[in-house]
Formats: C-alpha cells, sequence, structure tokens
C-alpha cells in the first residue's frame, strides 16, 4: 500500500461520521483524488489541524489500488486562504474555481492544471477588493486555458479569417465568427475595449479592473463557454451562483 505525498488543495470537504471527514483534493501528483481523513473534526487530530475548504499544503495519502477512497494521513497546511471566506464575493470567487477545478479536470495528474488551480487561489486570496472580480474572471480563464480550451479571438472560428476591433463571440463555436459566419449563430457582440479585455483574460494578463456591469457580462460568457465545452451536462451550482446578479450588485 504506497504513501504518497503530494502537493494538494481541497476543493470539497464532506462531514463524515462522528469525527471524520471525507475531501476532495486536486493533487500535482495524483490529480484529482479523494481521501478520508479519519478524526480530522477531533479537537486533537493526527492529519494535523482543522483541514478546510481551499486549504493549499502537502498531502500524505495510502493509495490503494483500485479504490476510489484513499486514507488521508496527513496535510501540512502552507496556506490557508482563510480571507475567501470573509466575504460572499470572495467565497463565490473561490467556489467557483473549485467547482471548475473538480467538474472540468481531468482524474489523472496534470501539473499544468494543478498550478493555474493553485496559483488561482493564491491570487483570488491576495487581490485587494476593487479588482477582485476581474482577479476572479483571470483565474478561472487561466484553469480553461490550461485544460486545453482557450477561445480563439483573433480569427473566424470557421473560415480563420482575422478579425479586429469589434468580436461577435460564440461560447459554442468556441470563440469569434466573421460576419458570414455569425449569420443565425447566437453570439455576444464585444466592444472593441471588451474583446481587449477577454484577449487579455485568456492570455493570462490582468486588465484594467472592470466594472461591476462588465465583470457580470464577462461571467456570463466564460459560464457561457464553460457549459458548452467543458461541463456537458453536468450541473455547476458555484459557478451559476458567481454568475447570478443579486450578490455581485449587492456587494459592489
Ligand atoms: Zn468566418
Amino acid at each position: 500500500m504506497p504513501s504518497i505525498t503530494t502537493p494538494a488543495i481541497i476543493l470539497h470537504v464532506m462531514p463524515y461520521g462522528e469525527t471524520s471527514m471525507i475531501l476532495r483534493l486536486l493533487t500535482r501528483d495524483l490529480g484529482l483524488a479523494s481521501g478520508i481523513a479519519r478524526g480530522a473534526r477531533r479537537a486533537k487530530s493526527r492529519t494535523g489541524p482543522r483541514l478546510d475548504l481551499f486549504m493549499a499544503g502537502t498531502a500524505t495519502l495510502f493509495v490503494k489500488p483500485n479504490r476510489d477512497l484513499h486514507p488521508l494521513t496527513q496535510f501540512e497546511a502552507t496556506d490557508t486562504h482563510e480571507r475567501l471566506a470573509t466575504d460572499v464575493r470572495r467565497f463565490a470567487d473561490g467556489s467557483a474555481l473549485a467547482e471548475l477545478a473538480l467538474k472540468c479536470a481531468p482524474a489523472d495528474p496534470h501539473p499544468q492544471v494543478f498550478d493555474a488551480v493553485s496559483a488561482g487561489f493564491a491570487a483570488l486570496e491576495h487581490t485587494e477588493d476593487d479588482s477582485a472580480d476581474t482577479v476572479a474572471l483571470l483565474v478561472c480563464w487561466g484553469l480553461v486555458v490550461s485544460l486545453g480550451f482557450a477561445p480563439t479571438l483573433d480569427a473566424c472560428v470557421v473560415c480563420d479569417q482575422p478579425i479586429d476591433g469589434r468580436v461577435a463571440f460564440s461560447p459554442a463555436q468556441g470563440g469569434a465568427l466573421c460576419a458570414i459566419h455569425r449569420a443565425g449563430v447566437s453570439t455576444s457582440m464585444l466592444a472593441e475595449a471588451d474583446a481587449a479585455a477577454l484577449a487579455a483574460l485568456v492570455g493570462g494578463r490582468l486588465p484594467e479592473p472592470l466594472d461591476a456591469r462588465h465583470a457580470a457580462a464577462h461571467r456570463r460568457l466564460l459560464l457561457g463557454f464553460i457549459r458548452h465545452h467543458l461541463a456537458e451536462h453536468r450541473s455547476l451550482p458555484a459557478l451559476t451562483f458567481w454568475d447570478a446578479e443579486p450578490w455581485n450588485i449587492t456587494s459592489s
């Protein structure tokens, strides 16, 4: 029964029995994994200090062949990301990133995906309030791109004709459409500045902070893209909440 120690991020926690927890982890060396931390909810636990959502650290798992749930014997936290629990917007941002990783990451190890999620949580934790919405879009697009789903923005996805300025974006087609190929297709028409902001987000560069209205429009567009290309028919409650208007309006 090999014991594996790997960088890991806690993406989901579920109480189990009186004192234990089941965790869904994104790990660098095992990919997505489920761990059972026996006794983790006792005041003094073998796995170390209390385990919580969004925590990053080093996990030690006893990996049993042909099993889906592995005993977690230790978790050494390097960053608790506790600021993400301080307000509804930051928690929604963290939950959106966690759900995107849980539902869309491959089960097998994928270091670039792990690094995108790891850097994403760090960025969400450390961003200032006025750029939090924009940083959340940046880190979610960063994960989408690391999963191999970058949209095409500078040319029509059908005929490859170069596109400049305004962009007719089709989430279903996976990017920009020229005047001919957008006919009869549902697209969002992005003004030049919005198209430039999207190109920055997809390219891993932070644009000027988006105002609440533009950030909401970008979330809608990203969620449409995720639904078409990554999520298939899976439900996405955290991303749907992240995209919802009410908390966005009250927190801006
Ligand atoms: Zn075209």
